[in-house]
């Protein structure tokens, strides 16, 4: 059977976790300065980016903001309660030994983004979107037998925006990622920089026969362009293909791509929840915020790009082809 035979026999689902930075002066626990781009290594962290004993985070109340931007940019408001919670594992570049992120009560919970592929509207809801602290940076010198811990970007503000499983090719999730982008460096809240790694995504792949419950998925991790998230995706989709067409099955799993083979690669078998050993921060009260707050947040927002696309068509007369061109980035 050829590739495209084997494919209409078989629908995909996509879901994506996009970590986007937040574009605040300082981290998100320490008054320290958060753009790391031209520091020296190990230069921007204080005692509590290096989780000293003893260190207490403070909550910076921007990046709540920025993350309450997001919010009605994707068509709902920030909860009033949620709170932070550890999320534990060893690594090198995370001397806390854990994340600080938000595990069951996320300051964003639901909403949805519009895409258009062609003419044709597509939803793709928001499951939830959650604060969470960066880790640092190690990198591995080629040639060379050690690696590099640099903890400058550790306590980096993200916010983590996860969809449903509700894309099923990959130019629906290209479309996704790019309308997000867009989105999030509009209304300020990051700046967009995919090669330094401000927006980088996961994308969760599966397939299965139409009709058939959901097929178990792989991740894959990282991506920082749009090109390779689509090239990704669609190797993917054969691969899982091939092998269920040989008689496999898939194994739930993390996967890297390599943009000069155009392939991916296992990293490592997926961990579940229950591995992290979740539970609250006892550093960090909950983030409750008022009504008051939050509507003077929605006060300052300028006009979405999906109001401005309407308006464009609805009151200039103009097509939906140009209207969705020039609202597609920042205008300003
Ligand atoms: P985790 O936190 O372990 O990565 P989640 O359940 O939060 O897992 O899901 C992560 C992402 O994977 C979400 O975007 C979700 O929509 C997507 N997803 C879940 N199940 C599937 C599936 N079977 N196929 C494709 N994507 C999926
Ligand atoms: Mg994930």
């Amino acid at each position: 059977m050829t590739d495209s035979a084997m494919r209409a026999n078989y629908t995909v689902t996509i879901g994506i976790e996009c970590h986007v930075q937040l574009k605040t002066k300082t981290k998100l626990f320490s008054a320290v300065d958060n753009d790391a781009r031209s520091a020296e290594p190990n230069t921007l962290v204080s005692h509590i980016d290096f989780g000293l004993p003893g260190a207490l985070p403070v909550l910076n109340e921007k990046a709540v903001e920025l993350a309450s931007r997001a919010a009605f940019a994707l068509d709902t408001t920030p909860q009033k309660f949620s709170k932070f919670d550890r999320k534990h594992y060893f690594y090198p570049d995370l001397p806390m030994g854990y994340q600080i992120t938000q595990y069951d009560e996320p300051i964003i919970v639901g909403g949805h983004i519009d895409i258009f592929v062609g003419d044709e509207r597509r939803t793709v809801r928001i499951t939830r979107a959650h604060l969470e602290a960066d880790a640092g940076k190690s990198t591995h010198p080629s040639g060379s037998n050690y690696s590099l811990v640099d903890l400058n970007r550790a306590g980096t503000p993200l916010l983590e925006i996860v969809t449903e499983p509700d894309m099923r090719s990959s130019v629906e999730a290209a479309e996704y990622a790019k309308t997000l982008h867009a989105l999030v460096v509009w209304l300020g809240i990051c700046d967009g920089n995919m090669q330094e790694g401000s927006f980088r995504c996961d994308v969760n792949v599966s397939v299965r026969k139409p009709g058939a419950p959901l097929g178990t998925r792989r991740e894959i991790k990282n991506l920082n362009s749009f090109k390779f998230m689509q090239q990704a995706i669609d190797y993917e989709i054969r691969w899982q293909i091939e092998q269920i067409e040989d008689g496999h099955k898939i194994q739930q799993a993390t996967v890297l791509f390599d943009p000069d083979s155009g392939e991916t690669r296992m990293m490592r078998s997926k961990e579940d929840a229950h591995d992290y050993r979740y539970f609250p921060d006892p550093d960090l009260l909950p983030l409750v915020i008022s009504a008051d707050w939050i509507a003077r947040v929605k006060g300052e927002l300028p006009e979405l790009p999906g109001q401005m696309r309407e308006r464009f068509i609805n009151d200039l007369g103009l097509s939906a082809y140009d209207a969705t061109t020039l609202t597609a980035s920042e205008y300003f």
